[in-house]
């Protein structure tokens, strides 16, 4: 079982399998599956939510926890109109549509050459804008008074309360404030799979700092993300850093860098990192009339801070994850065929399962011993228990959700009291002895 060889795929091919094995596996299911489903939403099964968590948490772990000047919140998703207002998301965040006269479809009007409809050659409307905000009424009247927002980003949150979280948390500059939540943009082409959709989940950190310094620290967030994808095992070379042109810079940013995976499909955008200078703290105080700026002891100044912002996606993280781990490989069977093994290489950290137990046979004492192990192990981390099917269906099903360590236990294991621990990548096979087994697993997964 050693020599492994690498079979390519071409990118639309790969995408379907991915897609297919989402399914299979319990990764990712259309939404409202049972009544059609509804355009480019999405829902996480048993493994996706794992694997989405594991990707929260690793962002909060490095982003919040691990460090000493950047604090956590949760704002609501549905704010006060006049954020949007002062934010300039009612006035800007459009994109120019046209409408097919005949076939009454609607298109970006940057995506459209000439002047025909794409679909059927009718006749185009004028470009209009288009506002991306979702609305909704808030209360028991339907009218202009009652139209609030689903936020289209979790930042604005974060500039709000700015004051209250600077008063209570008491850092000075620079320091940041994280926030992982859910945000809404009506996309007229959402697509590719759970790439761009109109309902998803951010990870979003406004980190405040003098105007003076703010490009150095720009550079610095520049560094500190791209590390964290390539910690997080993304391969090195599908991963890069990109700079915004003047001309697809938002109303707000300076300057902006966009974290790109190469997916099947091509180069995508996973995280923004932009510097948004003084201009949403400003912007809240000149509409709200409260005092939004920072007032530094140590200087005796009022100081309105500049803003670096690295703003993440969360179902695009976690696709980038999925589409980098899924790999196949081929091994010559003994009847001298061809073996292929779909196998998802998550690093530890990301993988939703950890170690799956197996008793080679559910005849006793074997399924017993292997229980045993399964409640220790899960109280550490997350561990599954497989006793249907042949070892080698059940190594395949493991191997298919990425799980790093599958634990067999024989009937050696009655007399030695070890277990075979199989490797997902390496497919090596190890004896351990049962109670050094949880040790060693957790030293291997850096727990
Ligand atoms: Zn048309």
């Amino acid at each position: 079982m050693s020599k492994v060889k690498k079979k390519v795929t071409p990118g639309r091919e790969r995408m379907e399998k991915i897609v297919s094995l989402c399914k299979r596996r319990g990764f990712i299911f259309q939404s409202s599956e049972i009544y059609g489903g509804l355009n480019s939403c999405y829902d996480y099964g048993p493994m996706g939510v794992l694997l989405k968590n594991n990707v929260k948490n690793s962002w909060w772990k490095s982003n919040v926890q691990e460090r000493d000047d950047v604090v956590g919140l949760d704002s609501s998703i549905l704010m006060h109109p006049q954020v949007w207002v002062a934010s300039g998301h009612v006035e800007s965040f459009t994109d120019p549509m046209v409408d097919c006269k005949e076939c009454k479809l609607r298109f970006r009007a940057d995506h459209v050459e000439g002047d025909k409809c794409p679909e059927c050659g009718g006749e185009l409307t004028d470009a209009r804008l288009f506002n991306l905000m979702f609305k909704t009424f808030m209360g028991a009247v339907e009218d202009t008074s009652s139209v609030v927002h689903l936020r289209p980003e979790t930042a604005q949150g974060i500039f709000v309360n700015f004051k209250n979280v600077q008063t209570v948390s008491r850092k000075k500059l620079p320091f940041g404030i994280a926030q992982i939540g859910k945000a809404f943009r009506n996309e007229i082409t959402p697509g590719k799979f759970t790439f761009r959709t109109r309902e998803f989940e951010m990870m979003e950190l406004e980190y405040f700092t003098y105007p003076e310094q703010s490009e150095e620290c720009h550079q610095k967030w520049l560094e500190t993300r791209m590390k964290w994808y390539a910690d997080l095992g993304i391969k090195k070379e599908k991963l890069r850093l990109r700079r915004h042109e003047d001309d697809e810079l938002a109303h707000y940013a300076l300057s902006c860098y966009d974290v790109e995976y190469e997916f099947p499909w091509g180069w995508s955008e996973l995280e923004g990192i932009a510097n948004r200078t003084d201009y949403d703290l400003k912007a809240h105080e000149k509409d709200s009339g409260k005092d939004m700026k920072f007032f530094d002891e140590e200087r005796k100044e009022h100081i309105a801070p500049f803003v670096i912002e690295p703003s993440a996606g969360v179902d695009r993280s976690a696709l980038a994850f999925l589409v980098d781990a899924y790999d196949e490989d081929e091994t010559p069977t003994a009847k001298g065929g061809i073996d292929v093994r779909t196998v998802l290489r998550f690093s530890n950290k990301l993988a939703p399962i950890k170690a799956a137990v197996l008793p080679l046979s559910k005849k006793e004492p074997l399924p017993e011993i292997a229980e045993k192990i399964y409640k220790d192990l899960r109280k550490d981390f997350y561990t599954d228990y497989d006793i249907k099917g042949s070892i080698g269906k059940r190594y395949r099903r493991q191997d298919e959700v990425g799980t790093p360590f599958c634990i067999t236990v024989d009937f050696d294991t009655i007399e030695d009291n070890a277990v075979t621990v199989r490797f997902r990548d390496t497919l090596v096979q190890e004896r351990i002895p049962i109670e050094e087994l949880k040790g060693k697993l957790k030293n291997l997964l850096e727990l």
